[in-house]
C-alpha cells in the first residue's frame, strides 16, 4: 500500500495542478463523521467533502439504496428510457423547495450544471438577456457559472473570455461596512448605467456565500430582490447548492427569510455524494426550453436518484434540521470561548445551523484578513486529525460543515482539537 507522500506525488505527475487538493491526505475510508487514510491515521471530517455529506459518509441506508439500484439498472437515461425513481425525486424536490404548488425539476449532475440551466431557463422564459450576480459569490466552473462568479483568482484567471451581458453588484457584509441599503444603490445604479431592467433575464443569490466566506444574505436583502424581480419581470434564482438539504436547520436556507424564488438550484448535500444536481422552479417558467433543450446524458441517473430519495429520508427520520441546530449551539459556545482567549486573532464567528465560520484578522483589525493564519491553521489541522476548510475573498475563513449526523462526541473531540490549534498559535 503506497503511502500519503507518494500519493501526493505520483497525483502531482498524473493530475493536472488545477485540480489542487487541500491536504496530501489520502482517503482509504469514511464512515460517519470519520475519515481514515491510507497510512490508517483517523481524522474527524469537518468539511464533508465541501458541504456534500450531509448525512454522513457511508450512510447504512444511502448504500443500501445505491447498492440496490446498481444491481438493477445503472443507466437508461432519463432522456431515453426514463424510470419511477426520477419522476419520484423530482415530485419530492417540487413539494420541498418554497413557492407555488405547480414546480417542476430538471436534473443534472453537478451544481455547475446546475446553475448553466438555470440560467437557459430564465433566458428562454424572458427572452431578456442580461444577467446579474453578487461580489465575492460562487456558482461553479463551466463557462457561465464561472462568469456569475465574483471573485478573479483562481476560478477565472486566464480563462476569459467570458459571456457577455453579466453584471455584478456588492453583497451586504456588515464586518466590512456594505449594508443592504449600498447593494440596492448599486443595482439601481447599474440599471441607469449598463442595463434597464426589461433586458435583465435573472438575478442569481447565494442565500449564504459559500465559497465567497460564509457571508449571510440579510432578510431585507432577499426581500427586496423578490419584490424587484416581480416588478421588473426578471427571474430570481437561489442558489442552494451549498446552503440546501438542512444544512443551515432548515429544508433551504432560504426559508428563513421566507422568499420564494422562481428558481433554486440544488446539488451537493442532494444525495450524500453521488453526483446529481438539480433546478426546481415554477412550472411556467422551468417549461420555457423546448425538449431536448436542457439536461444530459448522466443528469437524474438512476443511481443518483436512489441516493437522493434515500438522503431525503434520512434527512427527515433523523430529523437534521434540527440536530443542524443543535449542532450550531454546541459549536457557538466552544468558539465563544477560543475567541475569548484569541480576540486579536478571530473577527468574527458566523453561525447558521451546521454553516459555521470563523473568520481570522491581523491585530484585532478586521479589514485586515489573516490569510497566512488561516492557511497554516488549516495545514497543522491534519496533524491534529482535522479536516478543515477555508474559504473567503481572502481566504481568511476557517468554515465548519460537520455531517449532520455527527454524534455528540465526535463534535466535542473536533472542537477540543480546534481549540488546541489557536492555544499553539
Ligand atoms: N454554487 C454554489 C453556491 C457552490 O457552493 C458550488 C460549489 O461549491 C457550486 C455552485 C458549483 O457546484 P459544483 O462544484 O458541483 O459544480
Amino acid at each position: 500500500m503506497s503511502t500519503n507522500a507518494e500519493l501526493q506525488s505520483r497525483k502531482q505527475q498524473a493530475i493536472a495542478r488545477g485540480q489542487g487538493n487541500v491536504y496530501p491526505v489520502y482517503v482509504s475510508h469514511a464512515r460517519n463523521a470519520e475519515v481514515w487514510d491510507v497510512e490508517g491515521n483517523r481524522y474527524i471530517d469537518m468539511g464533508t467533502g465541501i458541504a456534500v455529506c450531509n448525512t454522513g459518509h457511508a450512510h447504512p441506508k444511502v448504500v443500501a439504496a445505491i447498492t440496490e439500484q446498481v444491481q438493477k439498472f445503472s443507466h437508461t437515461c432519463v432522456m431515453v428510457n426514463p424510470y419511477p425513481q426520477a419522476v419520484e425525486l423530482a415530485e419530492k424536490l417540487n413539494k420541498l423547495v418554497p413557492g407555488p404548488t405547480q414546480k417542476k425539476s430538471v436534473f443534472v449532475s453537478t451544481g455547475a450544471e446546475a446553475v448553466e440551466n438555470a440560467i437557459k431557463i430564465a433566458r428562454a422564459h424572458t427572452g431578456r438577456r442580461g444577467v446579474i450576480a453578487f461580489n465575492g459569490g460562487f456558482h461553479g466552473r463551466t463557462n457561465m457559472a464561472m462568469a456569475l462568479t465574483g471573485k478573479i483568482t483562481p476560478y477565472k484567471y486566464q480563462f476569459g473570455p467570458f459571456p457577455a451581458d453579466i453584471f455584478h453588484v456588492p453583497f451586504p457584509n456588515s464586518l466590512h461596512g456594505v449594508s443592504v441599503e449600498d447593494a440596492l444603490k448599486a443595482l439601481q445604479n447599474l440599471f441607469k448605467v449598463d442595463i434597464a431592467p426589461q433586458d435583465v433575464a435573472a438575478i442569481i443569490i447565494e442565500p449564504i456565500q459559500g465559497e465567497g466566506g460564509f457571508y449571510h444574505a440579510p432578510p431585507e436583502l432577499l426581500q427586496a430582490l423578490r419584490h424587484l424581480c416581480d416588478e421588473q419581470g426578471i427571474v430570481l434564482i437561489m442558489d442552494e447548492i451549498q446552503t440546501g438539504f438542512a444544512r443551515t436547520g432548515k429544508f433551504f436556507c432560504s426559508e428563513y427569510a421566507d422568499v420564494e424564488a422562481d428558481i433554486m438550484t440544488v446539488a451537493k448535500g442532494i444525495a450524500g455524494g453521488f453526483p446529481i444536481a438539480a433546478v426546481v422552479g415554477k412550472a411556467e417558467v422551468m417549461d420555457a426550453p423546448l425538449p431536448g433543450g436542457l439536461g444530459g446524458t448522466y443528469g437524474g441517473s438512476p443511481v443518483g436518484c436512489a441516493a437522493a430519495l434515500a438522503v431525503l429520508e434520512v434527512i427527515e427520520q433523523e430529523q437534521l434540521c434540527q440536530r443542524a441546530l443543535a449542532i450550531g449551539e454546541q459549536v457557538q459556545a466552544a468558539l465563544e470561548k477560543i475567541r475569548g482567549k484569541h480576540p486579536q486573532v478571530i473577527a468574527e464567528v458566523r453561525i447558521k445551523g451546521a454553516m459555521i465560520a470563523i473568520e481570522l484578522m491581523h491585530d484585532g483589525d478586521p479589514n485586515q484578513p489573516n490569510t497566512a493564519l488561516t492557511q497554516a491553521l488549516i495545514a497543522s489541522a491534519a496533524e491534529q486529525g482535522l479536516i478543515l476548510l477555508s474559504c473567503g475573498f481572502y481566504a481568511n475563513v476557517i468554515r465548519l460543515l460537520p455531517a449532520l449526523t455527527i454524534e455528540d462526541k465526535v463534535l466535542q473531540e473536533a472542537l477540543e482539537k480546534l481549540a488546541e490549534l489557536f492555544d499553539r498559535l
